[in-house]
């Protein structure tokens, strides 16, 4: 078993601060709800990824292995969370004159590109709603043999009312939705119901449709995370994330659906991230056209990790009030920060020994893990290594491999500062792409710039704490 530490975390099923005790002590099991690939994701969705992030690395970094499952939603998230709308993925294809597929292809790659420059791990399983039609299908029939499903003329619907929990999660106040309701809610039989499968109308050429016991179409939104998140983690599973607009209707449905069918609790830690705005309470959206996507901002010379340096100074569940002058001083931390620790590599040589390190490092070290453990409290974190940096009764090495350890979880590159020293910049360059091809796995690629820079007289070691450059 593996000796891990004792994190506490905000759980908005209860709303408590708790105790993380996972399933199986060896190994926790996470869905991170994705991406629905139809535009290009903007720093608002990173901030979510980013936070998700954080969590597995803290998890990892308390000892645990993480399994995290994500997402991607290629198909059935419709334009309006309440089932009705375009596809819009299909919205999206018609309005750039192409196919559904090939949206869904070049913003995956769009996405994928973003999360690699903002140092997200790659999760262990990626999976797409399209590849799973068959599995979603089966649990509707489940849902349909325990009598929780009702067809109307377009689609199949899971009836809420039959789910005595239901909004459990969101303390949703059904009675109160019910008074207060005023729109045509078309066949549904409470205001609550959602789509299980939708069916394809008669004179609409969808790119995406399949044929299911009810008729040809396709699943909708909340389905596939239930299908997936089961398939790969198990009927229960540990971890369960996504943004704050998640709670009332995605997540609520994702419970109801797979409590249902399979009588079992389905998640025991929902963890959500608060909103990226514009100004209080005006959440960055791409309908209210307020967007800036991670290209934007690399264009206007800033580094993607600096955008993260900012995201690290909120907590997850605070919003976070984005605009030009914080991330220009987020900036100038980060670089700030970075000229710090290239001043310390002067004196600083690698720690061999942890035990012989003294009592300020033992308790920079604790307060760190207090901060992260205490539900992922990194601006309190970022505080500890400054606090670190500035103290002049640490030395170099301590100082060193303090900030390496931090940057465990803070993933901004820290660690690989000091080797990168006095090197020419083409070979840093070089062993930047290597780095981006071994996160993608492509190690043709990967191993052919190492020649290129062993050809240019530098060896190149990748280590637990990124990779050392030398010359050789
Ligand atoms: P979507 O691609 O629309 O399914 O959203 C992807 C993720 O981004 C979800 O977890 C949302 O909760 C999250 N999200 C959307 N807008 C924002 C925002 N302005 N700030 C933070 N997270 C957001
Ligand atoms: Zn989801």
């Amino acid at each position: 078993m593996i000796k891990s530490e004792r994190i506490l975390l905000r759980n908005t099923l209860g709303g408590k601060l708790e105790v993380f005790i996972p399933l199986n002590p060896n190994e926790v099991t996470m869905y991170t709800c994705g991406p629905t690939v139809y535009a290009r994701a903007h720093i608002g969705n990173m901030r979510a990824y980013i936070f998700a992030d954080i969590l597995r690395r803290t998890l990892e970094y308390a000892g645990y292995k993480v399994k995290q499952v994500m997402n991607i939603t290629d198909v059935g998230h419709l334009t309006s969370d309440a089932d009705e709308g375009e596809d819009k993925l299909q919205k999206s294809a018609k309005e750039q004159r192409t196919t559904a597929w090939e949206i869904s292809k070049k913003y995956t790659e769009l996405f994928l590109k973003d999360i690699s420059n903002l140092n997200i791990q790659r999760p262990s399983i990626l999976c797409k709603a399209t590849d799973h039609i068959q599995e979603q299908i089966e649990l509707v029939k489940i849902l349909e043999q325990k009598g929780f499903t009702y067809i109307t003329s377009d689609g199949v619907y899971y009836d809420t009312s039959k789910f005595p929990k239901y909004g459990e999660l969101a303390k949703l106040n059904i009675d109160g939705l019910k008074a207060g309701y005023r729109i045509d809610m078309g066949e549904k039989r409470n205001k609550t119901d959602f789509a299980l499968w939708k069916f394809s109308k008669p004179n609409e050429k969808r790119d995406m449709e399949w044929n299911s016991p009810w008729g040809r179409g396709f699943p909708g939104w909340h389905i596939e995370c239930s299908a997936m998140s089961m398939k790969y983690l198990g009927e229960t599973f540990d971890v369960h994330t996504g943004g704050i607009d998640h709670i009332p209707v995605h997540h609520t449905n994702e419970i109801a659906q797979s409590e249902a069918a399979t009588g079992k609790k389905f998640v025991n830690y929902w963890l959500h991230s608060n909103f990226l705005v514009i100004s209080k309470n005006e959440k960055m959206s791409k309908s209210l056209g307020n967007i800036v996507d991670l290209d934007t901002l690399i264009n206007e010379g800033y580094d993607p990790l600096a955008y993260r340096y900012l995201c690290l100074n909120t907590h997850y569940r605070k919003q976070l009030i984005y605009g030009k002058s914080f991330l220009d001083s987020a900036s100038n931390s980060y670089n700030l920060l970075k000229d710090k620790i290239k001043e310390l590599d002067k004196s600083a040589k690698q720690v061999e020994n942890l035990e012989k390190l003294g009592d300020k490092f033992k308790i920079y070290l604790k307060n760190f893990k207090s901060a992260v453990f205490n539900d992922l409290n990194t601006p309190r974190g970022i505080a500890v290594m400054w606090g670190v940096l500035k103290d002049k009764e640490l030395t170099s090495e301590e100082k060193y491999y303090l900030i390496c350890d931090f940057d465990k979880i803070f993933a901004l590159n820290l660690s690989k500062i000091r080797y990168e020293n006095n090197i020419p910049q083409d070979i840093k360059e070089l062993a930047l792409r290597r780095e981006k091809f071994r996160k993608n796995k492509q190690w043709v690629e990967a191993d052919k710039l190492r020649e290129e820079i062993i050809s240019k007289g530098y060896s190149i070691k990748d280590t637990s704490n990124g990779y050392v450059i030398e010359k050789i």
